[in-house]
């Protein structure tokens, strides 16, 4: 886009920041100082044995509003967020590996109301970084219930049990996983899917998300 239509567009179309609702010149779906206030983790967090790669914490309002604002506003123009914070994360712990890449399948039902899913996108992004090959190994065989609306713990293991399928023949089983998804809360999504995995024979499923409890 040439200089004087960006310009046009500005005026006619003023940006706010997704987070703090300032004005922002450029093209940009949320202002420098927002974006540099997330918080990125120099670190790697294990739950019951297994690496779960975190961009940074939940708690964060501004990248909790990223994820959300992505996810259920379709503001799709925050993938290039998500794409500067995952590159600043991985720097940050000089991560470099070479894995499958699975994200977290939605119902086909839900992928369709939402239009994407999520976790594919990230997934994109990842494979895009060199960190692997994107293989969808699982299917969401069953519509569950929102998790985020289920408070109590065990009810919410009980909505996912049996919620995934693996439909992947060829993958070696002693390949390395990474299972990809946007946020790590109770974990009972996540530990479903790599359950499932670990049932078939994976050994080694890790965990990467944008954002961590
Ligand atoms: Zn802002």
């Amino acid at each position: 886009m040439d200089h004087l239509m960006e310009k046009l567009l500005q005026i006619l179309f003023p940006r706010v920041c997704v987070s703090c609702e300032a004005y922002i010149e450029d093209l940009e779906p949320i202002c420098t100082r927002c974006l540099t206030s997330v918080e990125v983790y120099e670190d790697i967090f294990k739950d019951e044995g297994f690496n779960i790669f975190s961009v940074g914490p939940y708690r964060n309002e501004i990248l909790k509003t990223i994820i959300h604002d992505f996810k259920y506003k379709r503001i799709l123009e925050l993938e290039s967020v998500l794409d500067k914070l995952i590159s600043h994360y991985i720097f940050k712990n000089n991560i470099r590996f070479n894995k499958i890449l699975c994200p977290i399948p939605l119902h086909k039902r839900k992928e369709k109301l939402r239009g994407f899913n999520q976790a594919q996108v990230i997934t994109n992004i990842l494979e895009k970084k060199g960190l692997g090959t994107m293989k969808n190994l699982l299917i969401r065989k069953i519509d569950t219930s929102p998790q985020a609306q289920i408070k109590d713990f065990r009810k919410r293991v009980k909505n996912i049990e049996g919620a995934f399928q693996l439909i992947d023949t060829n993958t070696p089983k002693d390949r390395e996983i990474i299972l990809v998804d946007d946020v790590y809360t109770s974990g009972s999504t996540i530990k479903e899917a790599r359950n499932e995995l670990l049932k078939n024979g994976f050994a080694n499923v890790s965990v990467f998300v944008i954002a961590k409890t």
